[in-house]
Parts: C-alpha cells; sequence; structure tokens
C-alpha cells in the first residue's frame, strides 16, 4: 500500500493528537501550524494546569456538551477518558483527580501534557512547520488535494485534518479560519456564539460597587420574556449543579455558575427575549425562615442598624448594598423597620435579581459555541460528508461544552480517530 500523506492544519489539542495517530500508522504527516509554537491554547488551560478530561460515565459526560452531545457517542465508544490516559501514561504524563472529577496532569503543568502531545506527534515522524498559516483547502473534484498558504503555496495531501479550534482566545491562534475554510468548501456554521463567558447587567453602577465580591453556595437561576408575556425558567445548556460559586465584576457577573448558564442566556437574548437573573444568597432556607430569622434579629437587635446586622448573613460589600436598596435609611434602627420594608428583604435575599444585556465577545470566551454542522461529519471517523479526504476535529465542531474537561476531551478524541481513519486504519 502506498504511504497516505496527510496535512493537519493546526497544532493545538486535536491536531497534536491526529498527527500522532496518524504518524504511529505510518502515514506520511505534515502539521502546519501558523503560531511560533503548537498548544497555546492547551498550556492556557484549567488555569495552566490542563484540566484534560473528566470521570463522570459516559451517559453523564455527554450530557455537559448539551443537545449536541450524542454526536460523541459512538466515537467516545472507541476513543474515551481510559484510552487518552493510557497514551498519556505511555507519554509519561501521571494524571490525578480532582474536585468534580475533573483530571489534571499530576505535576499540575498544562505545559507536561502539550509537550508529551508534541512527543507523540514527531516521535511517529510528523513534521511541525510552525509560522505555516494555511489561507484555504484545495478541492479537486470532490476530494482534498491539499492546502494553499497565506503565502501562496501549494502544498499537496491525500487527506486534510482540519484542527484550527475555534475563535475565542485568538492570541493562541484560533481566530476562525477554520470555519471559513470549511465553509468555502460547502460546510454549514451554525453561528457562532460565545460560550463560558462572563456576562454583563443593566445594574452597572450596582456591579462597579459590588465587584470582586465572590459568593460560595448560592443559587442561580434565569428567567426569560418577550414583551409582555410571563416570565419562563430558562433551560440550561449543561447541568447546572443546585448551589455553586459566582462572582461581581465591573460590568456585571461571572464565576462557575454564571459561566455554565452563559450559552442558554447569550442563544435567549439573540432570540429577542428579555433575561434577568435571579440569586438565591441564602439557598439553604426557606422564604419562611430567612422571613422569621429576620423577624428575630430585629427583636434580638432592635438597636443595630440594617447594615451591621446584614452583615452578620453577607460580606460586607454586599451587606451594605443591600441594604441600601431596600431603601431603609441606614440610620435607622431595625425595630423602626415596617412589614412591607421587612418582606423587600426577605425578597432581596432570596431574589436578587439583575438584567442581563449581554455577553463579553466571543474572544473572551473559554469555548466558541456553533461551527460546522454536526450532521456533515462522520461521527465516527471524523470525516467530512461535503468534501471526501476532509477531517473536522475540535472546536471547530459545532460542539461546545461545560468546564470540566469535557472540550479537550472532545478534541483529542476527534484528533485521534481522525488521525486513525485519515491513515486508513
Ligand atoms: C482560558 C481557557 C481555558 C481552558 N481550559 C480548559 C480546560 O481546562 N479543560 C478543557 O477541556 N478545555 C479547556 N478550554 C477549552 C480547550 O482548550 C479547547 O476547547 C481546545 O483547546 C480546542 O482544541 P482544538 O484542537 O480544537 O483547538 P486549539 O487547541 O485552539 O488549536 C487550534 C490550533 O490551530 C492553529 N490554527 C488556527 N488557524 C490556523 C491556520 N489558518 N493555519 C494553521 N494553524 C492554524 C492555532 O494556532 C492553534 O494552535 C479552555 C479554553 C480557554 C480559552
Amino acid at each position: 500500500m502506498t504511504q497516505r500523506s496527510i496535512i493537519v492544519v493546526g497544532a493545538g489539542a486535536g491536531g497534536l493528537v491526529a498527527a500522532g495517530r496518524a504518524a504511529e500508522l505510518g502515514a506520511h504527516v505534515l502539521v502546519l501550524e501558523k503560531m511560533g509554537e503548537a498548544g497555546k491554547k492547551i498550556l492556557v488551560s484549567g488555569k495552566e494546569r490542563c484540566n484534560l478530561t473528566n470521570t463522570a460515565p459516559l451517559d453523564q459526560f455527554l450530557r455537559y456538551y448539551g443537545r449536541n452531545g450524542q454526536f460523541l457517542r459512538n466515537a467516545y465508544q472507541r476513543f474515551f477518558r481510559e484510552e487518552l490516559l493510557a497514551l498519556l501514561t505511555r507519554l509519561g504524563v501521571e494524571t490525578q483527580v480532582e474536585r468534580g472529577g475533573r483530571v489534571f496532569p499530576t505535576s499540575g503543568r498544562a505545559v507536561d501534557v502539550r509537550d508529551a502531545l508534541l512527543r507523540y506527534a514527531t516521535g511517529g515522524r510528523a513534521d511541525i512547520r510552525y509560522h505555516a498559516a494555511v489561507q484555504t483547502l484545495a478541492v479537486r473534484e470532490g476530494a482534498m488535494a491539499g492546502v494553499t498558504l497565506v503565502n501562496g503555496d501549494f502544498l499537496g495531501a491525500d487527506a486534510v485534518i482540519l484542527a484550527t479550534g475555534g475563535a475565542s482566545w485568538p492570541d493562541t491562534g484560533s481566530t476562525g479560519d477554520g470555519f471559513r475554510m470549511a465553509q468555502e468548501v460547502g460546510h454549514t456554521i451554525v453561528p457562532l456564539r460565545p460560550a463560558l463567558v462572563p456576562l454583563t447587567v443593566k445594574e452597572r453602577g450596582l456591579a462597579k460597587i459590588l465587584q470582586g465580591v465572590s459568593l460560595r453556595n448560592v443559587t442561580c437561576a434565569f428567567y426569560v420574556s418577550k414583551e409582555g408575556s410571563k416570565e419562563k425558567v430558562l433551560p440550561m445548556p449543561y447541568p447546572l449543579p443546585p448551589t455553586g460559586e459566582m462572582l461581581f465584576t465591573h460590568f456585571g457577573v461571572s464565576g462557575p455558575l454564571i459561566l455554565t448558564a452563559a450559552l442558554g442566556v447569550v442563544d435567549a437574548l439573540r432570540a429577542g427575549q428579555r433575561v434577568t437573573l435571579s440569586i438565591d444568597l441564602k439557598p439553604g432556607m426557606t422564604v419562611e425562615e430567612v422571613r422569621s430569622r429576620l423577624q428575630r434579629e430585629f427583636e434580638e437587635y432592635a438597636h443595630r442598624q440594617l447594615p451591621t446586622l446584614l452583615r452578620g448573613w453577607l460580606p460586607q460589600t454586599l451587606a451594605e448594598a443591600l441594604a441600601g436598596l431596600s431603601g431603609v435609611a441606614s440610620e435607622r434602627p431595625v425595630h423602626t423597620l415596617r412589614a412591607a420594608e421587612r418582606e423587600g428583604l426577605v425578597r432581596l435575599l432570596k431574589d436578587f435579581r439583575w438584567e442581563i444585556t449581554g455577553a463579553l465577545p466571543l474572544a473572551a470566551a473559554m469555548v466558541t459555541a456553533g461551527g460546522v454542522a454536526l450532521k456533515e461529519v462522520d461521527p465516527v471517523s471524523f470525516a467530512s460528508r461535503k468534501v471526501a479526504g476532509l477531517y473536522l476535529v475540535g472546536e471547530t465542531l459545532d460542539l461546545a461544552a461545560d468546564t470540566g474537561g469535557f472540550n479537550l476531551q472532545a478534541a483529542f478524541t476527534g484528533g485521534y480517530l481522525a488521525g486513525q481513519h485519515a491513515a486508513g486504519g
């Protein structure tokens, strides 16, 4: 059999694994990377510690990709976490499991994962060319013929694996080129949206006052409504834990609960809905329990002022802000509060409302939602159903998952199977 020649576009998470797998199966592999080094996004992943997968069982794992998760079922039956961890062990990377089933390299260094995958690619004799930005995919008679670089050079190949990533964090090299290139050869691109992204609020002044305040053990719920209609609970893109962490920023809200919910919010706003965030600051207590504890404390500490009393409930800045929002003059002792004022406080503690106006741009998002339509890609080989010899992996696809190691696992799995099939394995 003649040796297959494969070009991998992008030396990121998916591209390095694709190159390694194709090369170990004997293909002649050339990786083209536009940056000066490989895997810049791997280096920043998991706060530079690289959360590379998760221990959740398969069915649960798939839920973290939202409605597109089922696309990965077949692939994960072939190359999943165990296979990934075995590969990394073979390459000298030991891993450990942390909170929430998140798997990290034991060294705590993302660079060790990047270097190991680079060894996998180059040890399998893939060549890597840096500062080599691909401009277009070359198709002849419905099949891949190679690629053209930005400098005009044409490089021929039997197969091309497009692993150019998304359009977030462009400084890492992923500037969305793959979406344009795939579209040019006939693929549909599902609109790109930021996912795992902080949200902006209408109440900017209040957000500025609260910026830096981080809350643990709170519940966040999002409500949507259209002009004049009754509000409904916004379904979440990924499973949202019952309680968790969030924080205020100068423009709005961020932190784990917010990032997980963000894609749902972005999509609702795009659909013209009004979105409000309700924070339950005391999810461990019912409304009635909050009401009676407040009542008790108003009697016990009758001469305290409200901001002082609320400091027993909340971080100081938030206590002061909530006291201000309640409209109760700060010099009034709490025993003077009327029933309606007490009810207002109960509402602020259990249903602290914010109007969401938008999200930070795609460049600031952790992942890009949208991309090459999944129905145009074979879920076992990651081969294009539009162009013979083209494979699409990683964030180039219409796949975006929650935090927890799911995005990298999808890129690694896609890369491995695309590399294998492109090499004819
Ligand atoms: C701050 C941050 C933290 C993250 N942390 C985690 C985490 O802990 N766990 C997790 O699972 N996910 C995490 N992610 C997401 C994860 O890193 C990505 O989903 C994953 O890297 C996508 O892999 P990929 O191979 O598709 O693309 P990438 O890893 O982005 O690689 C794409 C490569 O293609 C190159 N390229 C692009 N265009 C061209 C071109 N025209 N020619 C040649 N080369 C090109 C780029 O330079 C880049 O090297 C994080 C993302 C960010 C931004």
